[in-house]
């Protein structure tokens, strides 16, 4: 059986993510989406939460499990039975990082190899990062956001403005 893994932040997760998710999921019999502790940012999520909100995009795909880990990507491949690791790519700007992770996580784990999925064209220049930025003004969020998942980014939102961010 292969199993790949979709590691990343997913904070929150973003119609870009689920599109590289649904095609990954036609490719492998198994995908695992893992919400990876990545202790340079601060999330608006909290890790739970942000695994919460991908298993509710992702219920109609019986063949990808949602999953969440503090450790080292390369050994948490090799804990869960994978050799495969799923990216996206957007534009340039991506590559660059996205060519040394592999590298490194090849080397940690020589049985690990990395394959990049090209972001659909209108998904090119969607991040969290950008979405919790529109998020602070009055943009309709649904060519960015999962449906299921905007009312939460709006109370979350709303609840950072007002200072009651509750992570
Ligand atoms: P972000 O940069 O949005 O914070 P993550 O760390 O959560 O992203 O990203 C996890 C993975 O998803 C990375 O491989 C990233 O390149 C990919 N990704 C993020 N946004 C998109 C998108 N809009 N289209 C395709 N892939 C994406």
């Amino acid at each position: 059986m292969k199993v790949a893994i979709y590691p990343g932040s997913f904070d929150p997760i973003t119609s870009g993510h689920l599109n590289i998710i649904r095609r990954a999921a036609m490719i492998f019999d198994k995908l695992i989406v893992c919400v990876m502790v990545n202790s340079a940012k601060a999330p608006m999520f909290t890790r739970d939460e942000r695994v919460e909100l991908i298993k509710r995009v992702v219920i109609d795909l019986p063949n990808v499990e949602v999953d969440s880990s503090g450790e080292l990507l390369a050994d948490y491949a090799r804990r869960r039975g994978s050799c495969v690791i799923v990216k996206g790519l957007r534009a340039g700007s991506d590559f660059e990082n996205e060519f040394q992770m592999a590298l490194i996580n090849h080397k940690i784990n020589p049985n690990l190899d990395t394959m990049f999925l090209t972001a659909e064209h209108q998904y090119m220049y969607l991040s969290s990062s950008t979405v919790k930025e529109l998020g602070k003004y009055d943009v309709d969020l649904s060519d960015f956001l999962p449906k299921a998942i905007i009312p939460d980014f709006k109370q979350r939102i709303e609840a950072v403005r007002q200072g009651g961010n509750k992570k």
